[in-house]
């Protein structure tokens, strides 16, 4: 089977696998407060050396990008950040209270929404409320944060930097003017640029790109533009994600333009090709699924040294078995459960001033659930995994080894005794082949995908 008829066989909606169960297969849809702290406390005893991640969601943006899938408020009245901060503040509080003892943070992410949004001000209230100190060693804490290049100050990079973050990441996706109105996000090169250069020069280690492919209006000679211009700042890191076109999910904000504007599947596949093998010449290494990054950042170190780790802040060089999520929409992950806050700023906000977390789903993993979890995050991270050959599910492993027979028969993964492992052929195609290991989708039969599609 050749590259084409490869693709347009495996091009089937699929989930990107920051979870597993994902989301739509979790169990509780109440779950209580209490139920998921009990959950979460069993686990911080059950796993009493492991530090902790925290997301921190910062939903508003002044103007709505058409191409968006993130939770978020779109609006230009500042006057939210305070009780918004506050709220953060209050739910870290709930969980400080509710744990045996304070926990490590070896990891902070400030997500969106739009972190610059808020003012350095304010960013710099909810870290003290955090932490408690005026700076963290850099050594101890990775902290990051997403950045609109649009509203990122100098002192924003100034303030946050004097506390210790040394990563940021920019939302690029393309330079095209065409692209750029189609999806209502017009950011010039200079201008980017010009914060890019001005990170650096205050002492940034790590900055991201992230770029987006499958956008209305794309062909392969635009984004090779857009390729050659981030060529030109060479950040550290470069998301290169696949444009999740899901409007019967996503509702109206994704409609800004029609379904013929879009690259075709094999269109859509030639800008990641060609994204792909321009960056690797000019020196990127291939993390994982959808990253790449210089061989001198802790993500390639980390991916090289098979340390790699995923979850629902997409790829990190920590490996945590915890994850919490403060804020609206936010998602927590304690390695056997998972849970979810409320929707909207307003039903977040009632719940933390009635002072409980604001928790409204969630899920409690069987042990065959974590068992497959772990060799979809293997195959997620390293490209290959071994099935336990202590584990009481040997039963499963041989289903799942029938399911992988046809991507074996394609060239994608190969079986020796008891390890996977995804070919070279196989690397774009790694949520299909997780898709092999997931119990859940092989029991679904709805009739309307659940996820974007996989190439
Ligand atoms: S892409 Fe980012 S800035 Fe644009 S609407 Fe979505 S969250 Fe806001």
């Amino acid at each position: 089977m050749d590259a084409k008829e490869l693709i347009h066989k495996y091009n089937v909606p699929g989930p990107r696998y920051t979870s597993y169960p994902t989301v739509p297969f979790w169990k509780k849809n109440a779950f209580k407060p209490n139920e998921w702290l009990s959950e979460f406390k069993k686990a911080f005893i059950l796993y009493p050396n492991s530090s902790i991640g925290l997301y921190i969601h910062l939903p508003f943006c002044e103007s709505l990008c058409t191409f968006c899938g993130c939770h978020k408020r779109i609006t230009k009245n500042h006057s939210v950040e305070s009780p918004y901060i506050d709220a953060l503040i209050e739910e870290w509080k709930l969980y400080l209270q509710h744990l045996p003892k304070e926990p490590v943070i070896s990891e902070l992410h400030f997500g969106g929404g739009t972190p610059t949004f808020f003012d350095p001000t304010e960013l710099l209230r909810l870290l003290k409320g955090i932490f408690q100190v005026e700076t963290m060693d850099p050594k101890q804490c990775d902290l990051s944060f997403e950045a609109h290049p649009n509203s990122t100050s100098k002192e924003h990079l100034q303030a946050l930097f004097n506390f210790g973050f040394r990563r940021v990441s920019f939302g690029i996706q393309d330079y095209d003017p065409k692209v750029q109105q189609a999806i209502h996000r017009v950011q010039s090169f200079d201008e980017i640029k010009a914060v890019h250069e001005q990170s650096k020069h205050i002492g940034y280690t790590s900055i991201n790109h992230d770029l987006v492919y499958g956008l209305p209006h794309q062909n392969v000679l635009g984004f090779e533009k857009t390729i050659d211009h981030t060529l030109l700042l060479k950040p550290e890191r470069i998301a290169l994600y696949g444009y999740a076109h899901v409007p019967w999910i996503k509702g109206t904000g994704q409609r800004g333009y029609d379904d013929k504007d879009l690259p075709k599947e094999h269109e859509k596949r030639a800008l990641y090709e060609m994204a792909c093998e321009k960056l690797i010449q000019h020196g990127y290494q291939a993390i994982g699924m959808d990253h790449f990054a210089l061989p001198t950042d802790n993500l390639s170190r980390a991916f090289s040294s098979k340390k790699l780790h995923r979850n629902f802040m997409g790829y990190t060089t920590q490996t945590t078995k915890f994850l919490i999520g403060l804020g609206m929409s936010a998602i927590s992950d304690c390695w056997t459960g998972f849970a979810q806050n409320e929707k909207t700023v307003e039903a977040y906000q009632a719940q933390i001033a009635r002072g409980e977390l604001a928790i409204f789903r969630g899920h409690v993993l069987t042990e065959l659930e974590l068992e497959i979890r772990s060799y979809i995050l293997d195959i997620m991270c390293h490209f290959e995994t071994s099935f336990r050959t202590d584990s009481r599910f040997i039963d499963t492993h041989e289903f799942i080894k029938s399911k992988l027979a046809p991507l074996v028969a394609d060239g994608l993964v190969s079986i020796q005794d008891s390890t996977v492992t995804v070919t070279e052929t196989g690397y774009p195609f790694v949520r299909n082949i997780c898709m092999a290991f997931d119990l859940d989708l092989h029991h679904y039969h709805g009739n309307k995908p659940l996820f974007s599609a996989t190439i």
